[in-house]
C-alpha cells in the first residue's frame, strides 16, 4: 500500500517519538548489560545470536531483521542494545504506540544509516498503515511516498539504507503473520531460573556498590518472578531497608523483612497475583472466567493482566488458559489455603460464559 506523506519532508522533518543514541554511549540504565557476555541466561538464544552477529559482521552486512518475544522485563530492550553494541552499529529506539502517523515512521526510516539497528518495542501495537509501510521497508529497503492528491498524485520510491529492524513484543499472537514472517531471526525469551537471577542480582549489587550475602542473593533471586527487571527493582528496595536498618548489608533477614513489607511471598507472588487467584476461586468457582470479566473484578487493565500477571501464574502452574477462559489449578487452592472442592463443574463452566 502506498503511503501519503504530503506533509512530510524527509529533509526537514526530524524523526519524532524516537530516542536516538549511539549504542556505545552510556545508557540511562547502568544495570543494563552492554555485551552478550554480560547477558545472563537465555543460553540458546544467546549462542545463536552470537553466531548470526559474527557472520553478519564478517560479511560486513546488516543483521537480518530480528523478532524478540517474551514477557516484560526479560531483556528484549537490553538485547536490542547489546546487538547494536556487538554489531558496532547505531541504535534508534521507539515504541509502536509512539508512532501515530505514517510520516512518523517515514521520518525515522529515512534517517536510519547503513547497517544500523532500528528497535520498535511493543510492535504488536503498530497501526495497520504503518505496518504495511514497514513490510516494504523490511523487504525491499524502500518506502513509497505519494506526493500530491487526486489525479495529479505521483509516487516516489525512496530507497533506504540496509538496516536491521528489531521488533519486540509481549504478545506474539497479536502480531500479523505478514509482519512476523518478514523477520529472519526469531528469539523467544523465557523466564530465568534462580541461578541465572542470582548472577544478575550479584552483578547488579556490584554495580550499585551494595553489599548482599550469598544466601540473601539466592532468596531474592527466588522471589523475583523469573524476571531480571523485578530482581533489580527488589534489590534496590532491599538496599533501602538494609541502609536504614542494618548498616547497608542485605542478609536473609532483610530480604524476608523487606519482601514481607512489599507484599511479596516466598514464591515471589505479589498481592495482586494472590488477589487474581482468590477472585477466580471465590467469585467464579475456580473458573473458567474471561479476561475482561476478571480484569474488572480485580481492578487491573486487561493488558497488564494478560502481559504481566498471567504468564508467570501459568508458568508456575497456578493458572490455566482454556478456550473458555482462565481456570485456577489445585496448586492455587493450596497456596491460598482454600479447601479444594474439585473446581467448577462443566455445567458451572457453561453458565459462566
Ligand atoms: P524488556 O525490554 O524485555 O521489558 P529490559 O531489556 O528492559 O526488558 O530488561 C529490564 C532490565 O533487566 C534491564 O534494565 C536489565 O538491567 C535487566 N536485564 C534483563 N535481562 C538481563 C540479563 N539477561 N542479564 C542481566 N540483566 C538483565
Amino acid at each position: 500500500m502506498k503511503q501519503e506523506f504530503n506533509d512530510f519532508n524527509p529533509e526537514e522533518d526530524s524523526p519524532v517519538a524516537v530516542t536516538f543514541q549511539r549504542a556505545d554511549e552510556k545508557t540511562e540504565n547502568v544495570l543494563r548489560p552492554q555485551y552478550l557476555e554480560d547477558f545472563q541466561g537465555q543460553a540458546q538464544l544467546k549462542e545463536n545470536l552470537s553466531v548470526f552477529i559474527k557472520a553478519a559482521r564478517e560479511r560486513g552486512e546488516a543483521l537480518d531483521h530480528t523478532f524478540l518475544i517474551g514477557p516484560p522485563g526479560l531483556g528484549k530492550t537490553t538485547l536490542a542494545s547489546i546487538i547494536a553494541n556487538e554489531m558496532h552499529s547505531e541504535l534508534r529506539m521507539t515504541s509502536a504506540p509512539a508512532l501515530d502517523k505514517p510520516k512518523d515512521l517515514a521520518g525515522i526510516l529515512t534517517n536510519v544509516t547503513e547497517n544500523s539497528i532500528f528497535f520498535i518495542d511493543e510492535i504488536h501495537r503498530l497501526k495497520p498503515a504503518l505496518e504495511e509501510m514497514l513490510y516494504i521497508a523490511m523487504e525491499d529497503f524502500e518506502i513509497d511516498w505519494v506526493i500530491g492528491q487526486g489525479p495529479s498524485a505521483r509516487t516516489m520510491r525512496i530507497p533506504l539504507p540496509r538496516f536491521t529492524l528489531i521488533g519486540a513484543t509481549t504478545k506474539a499472537g497479536s502480531v500479523s503473520t505478514p509482519l512476523s514472517e518478514r523477520f529472519g531471526i526469531t528469539g523467544h525469551l523465557e523466564y530465568y531460573n534462580d541461578e541465572e537471577l542470582k548472577k544478575i542480582v550479584l552483578r547488579s549489587a556490584d554495580i550499585l556498590s551494595c553489599r548482599i550475602d550469598d544466601e540473601a542473593a539466592s532468596l531474592l533471586a527466588h522471589c523475583s518472578r523469573g524476571t531480571p527487571r523485578i530482581a533489580n527493582r527488589l534489590l534496590k528496595r532491599l538496599r533501602d531497608f538494609a541502609d536504614v536498618m542494618k548498616g547497608g548489608c542485605i542478609d536473609t533477614d532483610i530480604v524476608r523483612y523487606g519482601l514481607d513489607k512489599l507484599g511479596i511471598d516466598s514464591n515471589g507472588l505479589e498481592k495482586q497475583d494472590r488477589a487474581i487467584l482468590r477472585t477466580i476461586i471465590q467469585f467464579y468457582q475456580g473458573g473458567p472466567v474471561g479476561a475482561d470479566t476478571l480484569s474488572i473484578s480485580v481492578g487491573e487493565a486487561v493488558e497488564t493482566l494478560e502481559d504481566f500477571y498471567e504468564p508467570y501464574l501459568i508458568q508456575q502452574g497456578y493458572l490455566k488458559r482454556t478456550p473458555r477462559g482462565r481456570m485456577v489449578t489445585r496448586k492455587a487452592y493450596d497456596l491460598l489455603n482454600i479447601e479444594y472442592n474439585g473446581g467448577s463443574t462443566d455445567a458451572d463452566q457453561g453458565l459462566l460464559f
